[in-house]
Protein backbone atom coordinates (compact mmCIF):
# COMPACT_ATOMS: atom_id res chain seq x y z
CA UNK A 1 0.00 0.00 0.00
CA UNK A 2 2.98 2.44 0.73
CA UNK A 3 3.89 1.88 -3.27
CA UNK A 4 0.18 2.84 -3.99
CA UNK A 5 0.38 5.98 -2.25
CA UNK A 6 3.95 6.68 -3.77
CA UNK A 7 2.40 5.91 -7.60
CA UNK A 8 -0.69 8.20 -6.78
CA UNK A 9 1.58 10.96 -5.84
CA UNK A 10 2.79 10.77 -9.45
CA UNK A 11 0.05 9.94 -10.73
CA UNK A 12 0.53 13.32 -13.43
CA UNK A 13 4.24 12.37 -14.16
CA UNK A 14 3.04 8.91 -14.59
CA UNK A 15 0.38 9.48 -17.13
CA UNK A 16 2.79 12.30 -18.92
CA UNK A 17 5.28 9.56 -19.69
CA UNK A 18 2.60 7.23 -21.07
CA UNK A 19 2.31 9.67 -24.02
CA UNK A 20 5.61 9.26 -25.03
CA UNK A 21 5.16 5.72 -25.93
CA UNK A 22 4.81 5.26 -29.70
CA UNK A 23 7.78 5.30 -32.36
CA UNK A 24 10.19 6.25 -29.10
CA UNK A 25 10.37 3.36 -26.97
CA UNK A 26 12.06 3.47 -23.63
CA UNK A 27 13.78 0.51 -21.62
CA UNK A 28 15.51 0.84 -18.28
CA UNK A 29 17.91 -1.47 -17.39
CA UNK A 30 19.08 -2.19 -13.59
CA UNK A 31 22.48 -2.41 -13.24
CA UNK A 32 23.62 -4.84 -10.34
CA UNK A 33 25.88 -3.66 -7.56
CA UNK A 34 29.06 -4.09 -8.93
CA UNK A 35 31.38 -6.68 -7.06
CA UNK A 36 32.57 -4.82 -3.38
CA UNK A 37 29.78 -2.72 -3.79
CA UNK A 38 27.25 -3.19 -1.18
CA UNK A 39 24.80 -0.28 -1.60
CA UNK A 40 24.99 2.91 -3.79
CA UNK A 41 23.44 6.85 -4.10
CA UNK A 42 19.87 4.61 -4.38
CA UNK A 43 18.26 1.26 -5.02
CA UNK A 44 15.13 0.49 -6.86
CA UNK A 45 12.41 -0.38 -4.25
CA UNK A 46 9.87 -2.33 -6.70
CA UNK A 47 9.15 -3.12 -10.29
CA UNK A 48 5.55 -2.83 -11.10
CA UNK A 49 3.70 -6.35 -12.55
CA UNK A 50 3.67 -5.25 -15.87
CA UNK A 51 7.71 -4.23 -15.97
CA UNK A 52 6.57 -0.69 -17.19
CA UNK A 53 7.11 1.39 -14.14
CA UNK A 54 9.66 1.46 -10.99
CA UNK A 55 10.14 2.91 -7.51
CA UNK A 56 13.56 4.71 -6.87
CA UNK A 57 14.75 4.97 -3.54
CA UNK A 58 17.21 8.02 -3.21
CA UNK A 59 19.01 6.49 0.33
CA UNK A 60 19.98 9.37 1.82
CA UNK A 61 17.30 11.34 0.98
CA UNK A 62 14.72 9.02 3.29
CA UNK A 63 11.70 6.79 2.10
CA UNK A 64 9.88 10.04 1.05
CA UNK A 65 11.60 11.06 -1.59
CA UNK A 66 11.00 8.30 -3.44
CA UNK A 67 9.97 8.52 -7.15
CA UNK A 68 8.17 6.57 -9.41
CA UNK A 69 9.82 6.07 -13.69
CA UNK A 70 7.65 4.73 -16.11
CA UNK A 71 9.00 2.94 -18.91
CA UNK A 72 8.07 0.95 -22.09
CA UNK A 73 9.90 -1.79 -20.03
CA UNK A 74 11.78 -2.37 -17.07
CA UNK A 75 14.54 -4.73 -16.90
CA UNK A 76 15.63 -6.22 -13.33
CA UNK A 77 19.02 -7.15 -12.42
CA UNK A 78 18.97 -10.86 -13.47
CA UNK A 79 17.70 -9.74 -17.03
CA UNK A 80 20.38 -12.06 -19.90
CA UNK A 81 22.08 -10.18 -22.94
CA UNK A 82 19.76 -12.24 -25.06
CA UNK A 83 16.55 -11.23 -23.29
CA UNK A 84 17.70 -7.74 -23.59
CA UNK A 85 17.79 -7.68 -26.85
CA UNK A 86 14.41 -9.56 -27.21
CA UNK A 87 12.33 -6.55 -27.34
CA UNK A 88 14.65 -4.88 -30.48
CA UNK A 89 14.71 -7.67 -32.53
CA UNK A 90 11.65 -6.02 -34.84
CA UNK A 91 13.55 -2.74 -35.37
CA UNK A 92 16.02 -4.64 -36.76
CA UNK A 93 13.40 -6.06 -39.33
CA UNK A 94 11.85 -2.98 -39.76
CA UNK A 95 15.25 -1.51 -41.28
CA UNK A 96 15.20 -4.01 -43.92
CA UNK A 97 11.86 -2.76 -44.64
CA UNK A 98 12.88 0.75 -45.33
CA UNK A 99 12.68 2.39 -41.51
CA UNK A 100 14.84 4.19 -40.02
CA UNK A 101 15.82 2.89 -36.83
CA UNK A 102 17.75 4.54 -33.85
CA UNK A 103 19.38 2.73 -30.72
CA UNK A 104 21.16 4.03 -28.12
CA UNK A 105 22.23 3.96 -24.70
CA UNK A 106 22.03 6.61 -22.26
CA UNK A 107 23.11 7.28 -18.66
CA UNK A 108 25.99 7.79 -15.98
CA UNK A 109 29.46 6.58 -16.96
CA UNK A 110 30.03 3.28 -15.12
CA UNK A 111 25.48 2.76 -15.44
CA UNK A 112 26.15 -0.24 -18.01
CA UNK A 113 25.98 1.20 -21.22
CA UNK A 114 29.11 -0.15 -23.18
CA UNK A 115 27.76 -3.68 -21.06
CA UNK A 116 24.64 -3.18 -22.52
CA UNK A 117 25.39 -2.44 -26.27
CA UNK A 118 28.54 -3.84 -26.74
CA UNK A 119 28.61 -6.58 -24.08
CA UNK A 120 31.56 -7.40 -21.81
CA UNK A 121 33.29 -9.87 -23.93
CA UNK A 122 33.49 -9.23 -27.73
CA UNK A 123 34.91 -13.06 -28.39
CA UNK A 124 32.06 -14.39 -26.39
CA UNK A 125 28.91 -14.55 -28.68
CA UNK A 126 26.53 -15.32 -25.36
CA UNK A 127 27.57 -12.29 -23.82
CA UNK A 128 27.03 -9.97 -26.73
CA UNK A 129 24.90 -6.56 -26.34
CA UNK A 130 22.49 -5.20 -28.51
CA UNK A 131 24.76 -3.57 -31.14
CA UNK A 132 26.41 -7.24 -32.20
CA UNK A 133 23.13 -8.92 -31.81
CA UNK A 134 21.35 -6.54 -34.21
CA UNK A 135 24.12 -6.95 -36.65
CA UNK A 136 24.04 -10.81 -36.70
CA UNK A 137 19.84 -10.10 -37.29
CA UNK A 138 20.20 -8.02 -40.04
CA UNK A 139 22.69 -10.00 -41.89
CA UNK A 140 20.63 -13.03 -41.56
CA UNK A 141 17.53 -11.94 -42.56
CA UNK A 142 18.69 -10.06 -45.26
CA UNK A 143 19.98 -13.73 -46.61
CA UNK A 144 16.90 -15.16 -45.51
CA UNK A 145 14.73 -12.77 -47.89
CA UNK A 146 17.49 -13.21 -50.89
CA UNK A 147 15.15 -14.61 -53.37
CA UNK A 148 12.77 -11.50 -52.84
CA UNK A 149 14.78 -8.60 -52.37
CA UNK A 150 18.81 -7.92 -52.99
CA UNK A 151 20.29 -6.19 -50.01
CA UNK A 152 23.72 -4.00 -50.25
CA UNK A 153 25.14 -3.18 -46.35
CA UNK A 154 27.29 -0.17 -45.73
CA UNK A 155 28.62 1.25 -43.03
CA UNK A 156 29.81 4.86 -41.76
CA UNK A 157 31.02 5.98 -38.28
CA UNK A 158 31.54 8.90 -36.92
CA UNK A 159 32.45 10.52 -33.14
CA UNK A 160 30.96 14.03 -32.03
CA UNK A 161 32.88 15.76 -29.80
CA UNK A 162 32.52 19.08 -28.50
CA UNK A 163 30.25 19.75 -31.27
CA UNK A 164 32.83 18.61 -34.04
CA UNK A 165 31.90 15.86 -36.34
CA UNK A 166 34.67 13.62 -37.21
CA UNK A 167 35.27 10.72 -39.58
CA UNK A 168 36.35 7.55 -37.06
CA UNK A 169 37.28 6.04 -40.68
CA UNK A 170 39.50 8.67 -41.99
CA UNK A 171 40.09 11.45 -39.10
CA UNK A 172 38.60 14.03 -41.15
CA UNK A 173 37.24 16.61 -38.86
CA UNK A 174 34.13 17.32 -40.96
CA UNK A 175 31.71 20.38 -40.12
CA UNK A 176 28.13 21.38 -40.35
CA UNK A 177 28.37 22.72 -43.54
CA UNK A 178 29.29 19.09 -45.07
CA UNK A 179 25.58 17.61 -43.58
CA UNK A 180 24.37 16.02 -46.50
CA UNK A 181 20.74 14.45 -47.46
CA UNK A 182 21.81 11.45 -45.62
CA UNK A 183 22.02 13.91 -42.42
CA UNK A 184 25.18 11.84 -41.56
CA UNK A 185 28.45 14.06 -41.98
CA UNK A 186 29.50 12.60 -46.11
CA UNK A 187 31.89 10.37 -43.99
CA UNK A 188 33.55 7.53 -45.65
CA UNK A 189 31.44 4.77 -46.40
CA UNK A 190 32.59 1.32 -46.56
CA UNK A 191 30.44 -1.81 -47.82
CA UNK A 192 30.18 -4.70 -46.13
CA UNK A 193 28.70 -8.03 -46.75
CA UNK A 194 28.84 -9.75 -42.76
CA UNK A 195 28.58 -9.13 -39.25
CA UNK A 196 32.47 -9.78 -38.96
CA UNK A 197 33.22 -7.00 -41.53
CA UNK A 198 31.45 -4.48 -38.77
CA UNK A 199 33.41 -5.60 -36.59
CA UNK A 200 36.65 -5.28 -38.33
CA UNK A 201 35.13 -1.55 -38.82
CA UNK A 202 34.23 -0.87 -35.66
CA UNK A 203 37.66 -1.95 -34.04
CA UNK A 204 39.58 0.46 -36.31
CA UNK A 205 36.75 3.06 -36.04
CA UNK A 206 37.11 2.36 -31.72
CA UNK A 207 40.76 2.78 -32.10
CA UNK A 208 41.02 6.15 -33.91
CA UNK A 209 38.37 7.02 -31.46
CA UNK A 210 41.19 7.05 -28.85
CA UNK A 211 43.35 9.08 -30.74
CA UNK A 212 43.57 12.90 -29.14
CA UNK A 213 42.71 11.62 -25.94
CA UNK A 214 44.72 13.22 -23.35
CA UNK A 215 45.93 11.05 -20.49
CA UNK A 216 43.62 12.38 -17.53
CA UNK A 217 40.86 11.91 -19.90
CA UNK A 218 38.73 8.84 -21.22
CA UNK A 219 37.77 10.57 -24.46
CA UNK A 220 34.90 7.57 -25.10
CA UNK A 221 33.10 8.58 -22.67
CA UNK A 222 33.45 12.56 -23.55
CA UNK A 223 32.02 12.31 -27.12
CA UNK A 224 29.37 10.08 -28.73
CA UNK A 225 29.89 7.90 -31.59
CA UNK A 226 27.67 7.34 -34.06
CA UNK A 227 27.54 4.16 -36.63
CA UNK A 228 25.30 4.27 -39.23
CA UNK A 229 24.53 1.01 -41.23
CA UNK A 230 22.91 2.17 -44.45
CA UNK A 231 20.81 -0.81 -46.37
CA UNK A 232 19.83 -0.60 -49.87
CA UNK A 233 17.36 -3.44 -50.91
CA UNK A 234 16.42 -3.89 -54.42
CA UNK A 235 12.90 -6.29 -55.09
CA UNK A 236 13.62 -8.98 -57.61
CA UNK A 237 10.33 -8.61 -58.83
CA UNK A 238 9.90 -4.91 -59.33
CA UNK A 239 12.98 -3.61 -59.53
CA UNK A 240 12.18 -1.13 -56.79
CA UNK A 241 14.73 0.36 -54.45
CA UNK A 242 14.12 0.37 -50.62
CA UNK A 243 16.95 2.29 -48.41
CA UNK A 244 16.84 1.97 -44.51
CA UNK A 245 19.52 2.87 -42.01
CA UNK A 246 20.42 1.88 -38.49
CA UNK A 247 22.10 4.36 -36.57
CA UNK A 248 24.10 2.66 -33.67
CA UNK A 249 25.10 5.36 -31.05
CA UNK A 250 27.11 5.45 -28.14
CA UNK A 251 26.23 8.88 -25.95
CA UNK A 252 28.26 10.33 -23.99
CA UNK A 253 28.00 9.57 -20.08
CA UNK A 254 25.13 12.10 -18.37
CA UNK A 255 27.14 12.77 -15.08
CA UNK A 256 26.77 16.61 -14.16
CA UNK A 257 30.22 17.67 -13.82
CA UNK A 258 30.51 20.22 -10.69
CA UNK A 259 30.94 23.51 -12.00
CA UNK A 260 33.50 24.27 -9.51
CA UNK A 261 36.08 21.46 -9.92
CA UNK A 262 36.06 21.09 -13.77
CA UNK A 263 38.10 23.81 -15.32
CA UNK A 264 39.19 23.98 -18.88
CA UNK A 265 39.12 21.34 -21.44
CA UNK A 266 37.20 19.07 -18.95
CA UNK A 267 34.56 22.33 -18.25
CA UNK A 268 34.17 23.00 -21.75
CA UNK A 269 33.43 19.39 -22.91
CA UNK A 270 31.10 19.43 -20.15
CA UNK A 271 29.25 22.18 -21.37
CA UNK A 272 29.14 20.42 -24.84
CA UNK A 273 27.63 17.60 -24.09
CA UNK A 274 25.15 18.78 -21.17
CA UNK A 275 23.58 20.87 -24.21
CA UNK A 276 23.69 18.12 -26.83
CA UNK A 277 22.12 15.73 -24.47
CA UNK A 278 19.36 18.38 -23.38
CA UNK A 279 19.19 19.01 -27.31
CA UNK A 280 18.08 15.39 -27.76
CA UNK A 281 15.97 15.89 -24.88
CA UNK A 282 14.00 18.34 -26.01
CA UNK A 283 13.51 16.42 -29.41
CA UNK A 284 12.34 13.75 -27.60
CA UNK A 285 9.73 15.76 -26.02
CA UNK A 286 8.25 17.77 -29.01
CA UNK A 287 8.04 14.75 -30.79
CA UNK A 288 5.97 12.95 -28.33
CA UNK A 289 4.04 16.48 -28.12
CA UNK A 290 3.47 16.03 -31.83
CA UNK A 291 4.76 19.53 -31.72
CA UNK A 292 4.99 21.42 -34.95
CA UNK A 293 8.64 22.57 -34.76
CA UNK A 294 11.17 20.00 -33.78
CA UNK A 295 14.17 20.98 -32.90
CA UNK A 296 16.98 18.98 -34.34
CA UNK A 297 19.06 21.96 -35.06
CA UNK A 298 20.07 22.65 -32.01
CA UNK A 299 22.71 19.72 -31.94
CA UNK A 300 25.05 18.12 -34.26
CA UNK A 301 23.82 14.83 -32.39
CA UNK A 302 20.07 16.09 -33.39
CA UNK A 303 21.13 17.33 -36.72
CA UNK A 304 22.99 13.54 -37.52
CA UNK A 305 19.88 11.28 -35.91
CA UNK A 306 16.92 13.73 -37.10
CA UNK A 307 16.16 11.07 -40.17
CA UNK A 308 15.72 8.11 -37.64
CA UNK A 309 14.44 10.33 -34.73
CA UNK A 310 11.02 11.21 -36.19
CA UNK A 311 10.92 11.57 -40.04
CA UNK A 312 10.54 8.19 -40.87
P1 LIG B 1 29.31 2.72 -19.13
O1 LIG B 1 29.52 2.25 -20.55
O2 LIG B 1 27.94 3.24 -18.90
O3 LIG B 1 30.38 3.67 -18.66
P2 LIG B 1 30.02 -0.02 -18.43
O4 LIG B 1 29.19 -0.76 -19.42
O5 LIG B 1 31.47 0.11 -18.72
O6 LIG B 1 29.41 1.44 -18.15
O7 LIG B 1 29.77 -0.72 -17.02
C1 LIG B 1 30.51 -0.40 -15.85
C2 LIG B 1 30.89 -1.69 -15.12
O8 LIG B 1 29.72 -2.38 -14.71
C3 LIG B 1 31.67 -2.66 -15.99
O9 LIG B 1 32.64 -3.29 -15.18
C4 LIG B 1 30.61 -3.67 -16.44
O10 LIG B 1 31.19 -4.94 -16.73
C5 LIG B 1 29.67 -3.71 -15.24
N1 LIG B 1 28.27 -3.98 -15.63
C6 LIG B 1 27.47 -3.14 -16.29
N2 LIG B 1 26.24 -3.65 -16.48
C7 LIG B 1 26.26 -4.88 -15.93
C8 LIG B 1 25.30 -5.95 -15.79
N3 LIG B 1 24.05 -5.82 -16.27
N4 LIG B 1 25.70 -7.06 -15.17
C9 LIG B 1 26.95 -7.19 -14.65
N5 LIG B 1 27.90 -6.23 -14.74
C10 LIG B 1 27.58 -5.10 -15.37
Amino acid sequence: SSYQKVLEENRNLYNQIQDLKGTIRVYCRVRPFLQGQSNGECTVDYIGENGDMMIVNPLKQGKDSRRVFSFNKVFGTTITQEQIYGDTQPLVRSVLDGYNVCIFAYGQTGSGKTYTMSGPDLTNEETWGVNYRALRDLFDISKERTNAIKYEVYVQMIEIYNEQVRDLFTLDIRNNSQLNGLNVPDAFIVPVTCTQDVLDLMRIGQKNRAVGATALNVRSSRSHSVLTVHVRGVEVVSNSILRGCLHLVDLAGSERVDKSEAVGERLKEAQYINRSLSALGDVISALAQKSPHIPYRNSKLTQVLQDSLGNK
